[in-house]
């Protein structure tokens, strides 16, 4: 079955119609710089940093590669018969959303405890945006007993699971259980505008909060894209 959305199409929804609009009909216009590469390299490495602390993990990226409509169902399965699994990139899907949980622990009650690696060394919005809908989307589809984001505590100290105290781990779970609102509401917003054509939103201070749109060279032409929408 595939999917619609996903976290990042999400997330660039938050921040512009316009972008979401172009990362689901014509993402080839997306430009990032050597420095925004950098950064999601960056990212990589701590995540397996923090992956590496469950030596019994099982990645489904590794197995399913760039196949991501596969991984809820092989998620499932995994999960219906495994008794204390780590996963890695767990394919959870509701509502046309696809989100890829970063490391899923399932208890022996079948619950899971949820963490999403950030290399970060702050709790920001956008993590806890991004945290939401993923806690949205799985508690639709399994039970959840805890969601944590796993930050970058640079210094060592407060450092907790990981063996040199790097990784900050801060339990969400409340309240990202009290986003369920507007995370349908801003989902049921987002595919409406999927459904036209693409948004004449103006360029402004949003295109570079909170991160660059790779989409601004584009824009910065003033024309839009022709689409089967009109
Ligand atoms: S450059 Fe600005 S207006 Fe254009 S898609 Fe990006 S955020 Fe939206």
């Amino acid at each position: 079955m595939g999917h619609l959305l996903s976290k990042s199409k999400y997330i660039r929804g938050l921040q512009c119609d316009r972008a979401l609009w172009l990362d689901v009909f014509n993402p080839r216009l997306a430009r990032y710089s050597a420095e925004q590469m950098r950064r999601f390299g960056h990212g990589r490495d701590f995540e397996y940093a923090f992956k590496s602390t469950f030596p019994d993990g099982i990645d489904i990226s590794a197995e399913l590669k760039r196949n991501v409509d596969a991984y809820p169902a092989r998620t499932a399965e995994l999960l219906d018969k495994g008794d204390g699994l780590a996963l890695f990139e767990a394919g959870f899907q509701y509502d046309d959303v696809l989100v890829l949980a970063d490391v899923v622990r399932q208890r022996e009650d079948g619950s899971l405890d949820i963490y999403e690696v950030k290399s970060g060394t702050t709790l920001s919005e956008t993590y806890k945006r991004d945290a939401a809908l993923q806690h949205y989307i799985i508690a639709h589809c399994r039970r959840v007993n805890s969601f944590s984001i796993v930050y970058n505590g640079l210094d060592g100290v407060n450092g907790a699971n990981g063996q040199d105290g790097r990784f900050m781990i801060i339990d969400l779970t409340e309240a990202l259980a009290a986003e369920a609102g507007t995370i349908a509401r801003n989902l049921a917003a987002m595919k409406d505008i999927l459904a036209h054509g693409e948004p004449a939103t103006p360029t402004g201070q949003h295109c570079l909060t909170p991160y660059a749109c790779p989409y601004q060279h584009y824009c910065a032409q003033g024309v839009r894209q022709t689409s089967l929408f009109g």
